[in-house]
């Protein structure tokens, strides 16, 4: 096993992730089998209760665990399914540790964070990547991402791990690649002190930059990777640069031309190898057509529905249309600005706030035949709406907003749920497709398995009601509704699940594709 760690300077939302999964990505397309861990410094055990707005999205694992997006990053580059063992946090890490000076594990021992912390980092940082026989099989090479900037106090002992780790390693078997800003000041130029700094921050720590991968608006020059390479102590062909890029698919290719592959090549020891498979072909393919999307959420916060994003454009790529994405505010939407657009999606949330917006918005899809898509709660509120608008229950809500008809109501499991962490109906269920539907012409399967984070479900009380009325529930597991359609619509279909975490560049999404395709087909009709 091999270790990439991963590390970054001056400040957080560079890009991290995006470049570790590049990284990961560019060995992939040579052969090599990879995995990822991601590191995050805060005392929550997971991301679950964790507020999108601030952190961004909550992607949801197979095994259900709640976790950082940028596993969803690696998913979707690496193509691999990761369990929670995949995302260290400090509250794990603590726990865990306290559990063990609990049972008696140490006794004896004055338990501090050198060495039972680091000894905890180390242990589940080599059980991740396989090494005791964990998660996702065996990977050659592990790619390890530590969140926060590297001076962060909340980061040292994972910091310190990496330190230990690397001096029990093999030259060959570990490369630090260090993910700094590179900023420009108001004359143009790019400027290299901030990364002295923090690579300066790094070597206090003990640890030494081998790759230096440079963010910046516009492609670092070799006069600035000289510069980079004589304070940072690292050979010029380690400073790669990283311009922005329109499309984050893009990244791993504009790191190959920087030369990557070989840099990682020559410290890791490896032989070289040509690129093989249509990766680079599947997320470049030429649109030939474009469709606007309009996503009504509370947020205005494009980062809280990341994988949203992502599985249209896998989508769009595969029916080479490109999907324009308009953020609308569920609380100020009017009908005129909805008609506007080839397709109307409503995703997941949570709470009272913004929910007549949506229903509204799933009501003007409805009825003026624009292509609808509805996520989790978007699900839930197409329910709320047809049960209001066709069937004539005015009062219908759903048992999370308050009182009124519950065509909504709180899984049977779920009322004696006293803790809000990991307690959701999460990550994969199976769903059984009904013959007939619109859902088996895309799925093309009658058994398939789909991520879920959800309390609620559709009352089974009124079910008959729904269906006499004209849902069509198009997926079920038991009698629990999974999917909905409504059949004389051009598309309109809604989930109880999240299509999204299961997308990929290469095998996009079923419902996203029949979305995408129902929207490209209502701007050929306009
Ligand atoms: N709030 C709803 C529920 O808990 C929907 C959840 C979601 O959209 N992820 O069932």
């Amino acid at each position: 096993m091999k270790y990439i760690f991963i590390t970054g300077g001056v400040m957080s939302g560079l890009g991290k992730g995006i470049t570790a999964a590049s990284v990961g990505r560019i060995l992939k397309n040579r052969g090599y089998e990879v995995t990822a861990v991601k590191i995050d410094p805060y005392l929550n055990i997971d991301a679950g209760t964790m507020n999108p707005a601030q952190h961004g999205e909550v992607f949801v694992l197979a095994d259900g665990s709640e976790v950082d997006l940028d596993l969803g990053n690696y998913e979707r580059f690496l193509d691999i399914e990761l369990s929670a063992s995949h995302n260290i946090t400090t509250g794990k890490v603590y726990r865990s540790v306290i559990e063990k000076e609990r049972r008696g594990d140490y006794l004896g021992e004055t338990v501090q964070i050198i060495p039972h912390i680091t000894e905890e980092i180390k242990s589940c940082i080599r059980g991740a990547a396989g090494e005791d026989g964990a998660a996702n099989g065996k990977a050659d090479i592990c790619l390890v991402e530590v969140g926060g900037t590297v001076g962060d106090i909340e980061s040292m002992p994972f910091l310190e791990a990496v330190r230990q780790m690397r001096g029990e390693l093999l030259p060959t078997e570990t490369v630090l690649l260090h993910v700094t800003l590179i900023p420009e000041d108001t004359m143009g130029d790019l400027k290299t002190k901030p990364t002295q700094h923090s690579v300066k921050t790094l070597r206090e720590l003990g640890l030494h930059a081998d790759i230096i991968v440079g963010r910046s608006e516009r492609p670092i020059g070799t006069h600035t990777k000289r510069k980079i390479s004589q304070f940072c102590d690292l050979p010029q062909q380690g400073v790669i640069s990283a311009a922005t890029v329109p499309d984050i698919y893009q990244v791993p290719m504009e790191m190959e031309k920087e030369g990557l592959p070989d840099v990682l090549s020559r410290h890791l020891g490896l032989e070289k190898r040509e690129v093989s498979g249509d990766w680079y072909h599947v997320v470049t393919r030429e649109y030939t057509s474009r469709v606007s999307v309009g996503i009504v959420s509370k947020y205005g916060i494009e980062d809280v529905y990341l994988s949203i994003k992502e599985a249209l454009k896998h989508a769009g790529r595969a029916l080479s249309t490109e999907v324009k994405i308009t953020w609308l505010d569920a609380e100020r939407c009017e009908e005129n600005q909805l008609r506007e657009f080839n397709g109307i999606l409503v995703p997941g949330g949570f709470g009272k706030r913004g929910i007549e917006g949506k229903i509204d918005a799933i009501r003007t899809a409805r009825t003026r035949n624009i292509p609808f898509l509805g996520l989790c709660l978007g699900f839930q509120l197409a329910v709320v709406e047809y049960s209001r608008h066709v069937i004539g229950w005015e009062d219908a809500t759903s048992a999370e907003f308050g009182d009124g008809r519950h065509v909504i109501a709180i899984l049977p499991e779920q009322e004696s749920v006293t803790d809000l962490g990991g307690t959701m109906r999460l990550g994969n269920y199976p769903v059984t497709i009904r013959e007939g539907t619109m859902a088996m012409d895309l799925y093309k399967k009658a058994e398939i398995v789909e991520r879920h984070r959800h309390r609620y479900e559709v009352n089974p009380q009124y079910l008959a009601q729904l269906e006499k009325a004209g849902v069509v529930f198009a997926g079920v597991y038991k009698n629990r509704m999974e999917i909905l359609e409504l059949p004389g619509h051009p598309f309109f279909m809604a989930t109880q699940f999240h299509p999204e975490f299961r997308s990929r560049p290469a095998r996009p999404s079923p419902p996203f594709l029949g979305f995408v395709e129902a929207c490209r087909a209502d701007a050929g009709r306009r």
